[in-house]
């Protein structure tokens, strides 16, 4: 954060400085790789390290199952036309069916997290899913709407994490320039809700703010000091672990009641918005305990 009395220029007012994106669109397998390397870096001595291990060896399979994939159906023409016309995302998850891109996508990632060491309630879950063909439709469903039944999350890490390779790749192969802000804490590719949001270092936008998609890991622009749940601006308030090194923080709104992280990778360029996020849970407890709920969306987190 800036001290008082900091003046920081603003990237989008001065002539010579490129304006900041409204979106970067993923790169679908580097984004995985690189998750996969974050995770396994948190590891490192973290009382998770078992958790956060399986993350890594999931997170590379979602980059390693990518490889002669089917092209996933992009939406027509017309129907991203008609989307940005009415401020939508071109990507509906309401209307997600599956194609062959997705069946192979599932189907490779299960086989892919066979071989990974992972704890004993994703074992279980896994082995499940082998047999559960005809209740897959309606996990997708779960997690897209962000209704995932506590009973049945660990079934739900893998459905999830298939989902976002699927829309990684839909949302890599859209038009950047072509998408439009569709509302607050909405990513304006896919729908989804962020994860996180990021305080980037890029050359073009240092110190601004993207949100981080949960689904599709599309990152767009959103001002800081604004809740990216509700939009409200007044009465907001960091929150850090005591001792903490400034790299994540808990936006808290008083306003809706909800927290946020804000990961500032203009200190820590690796920090990334999934691994970090479910590597600072001790952040989550902090945050709970002064009555704030989470306002973001994590699958990996379920049950926090
Ligand atoms: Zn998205
Ligand atoms: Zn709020």
């Amino acid at each position: 954060m800036s001290k008082a009395g900091d003046i920081e220029p603003d990237p989008s007012v001065i002539g010579n400085i490129a304006k900041p994106p409204f979106v970067r669109l993923p790169d679908s397998r580097q984004l995985f790789t690189d998750r996969a390397q974050r995770f396994r870096a948190l590891a490192d001595g973290h009382e998770l390290a078992s958790y956060l291990l399986f993350l890594a060896d999931l997170s590379q399979a979602q980059a390693d199952i990518q490889s002669d994939l089917p092209e996933p159906e992009m939406p027509a023409a017309e129907t991203r036309a008609r989307a940005k016309a009415h401020s939508m995302p071109p990507l509906d998850r309401g209307r997600f069916t599956a194609d062959a891109a997705f069946d192979v996508a599932f189907e490779r990632l299960t086989a892919a997290a066979e071989p990974i060491d992972m704890p004993a309630p994703a074992r279980e879950a896994l082995t499940r899913l082998k047999h559960a063909d005809a209740t897959i439709p309606t996990m997708v469903r779960n997690v897209l709407d962000d209704a995932i039944p506590i009973e049945s999350m660990a079934e739900h890490v893998f459905v999830a994490a298939a989902l976002q390779v699927h829309f990684a790749r839909l949302a890599q192969r859209l038009d950047a320039a072509q998408l439009v802000p569709v509302g607050d804490g909405v990513c304006p590719a896919c729908g989804a809700a962020p994860v996180a949001s990021l305080v980037v270092g890029w050359q073009n936008a240092d110190g601004t703010r993207f949100c981080s998609c949960s689904l599709c890991g599309t990152l767009w622009n959103f001002v800081r000091v604004r809740c990216t749940v509700c939009g409200k601006t007044d009465k907001i308030t960091y929150q850090e672990i005591s001792g903490g090194n400034g790299q994540i923080k808990a936006e808290v709104c008083e306003t809706c009641g909800s927290y946020s992280k804000v990961l500032y990778q203009q200190k820590n360029a690796v920090l990334d918005p999934v691994a970090d996020d479910v590597a600072s849970l001790g952040l989550d407890l902090l945050v709970r305990e002064l009555g704030f709920r989470r306002g973001n969306v994590n699958p990996f987190l379920l049950g926090y």
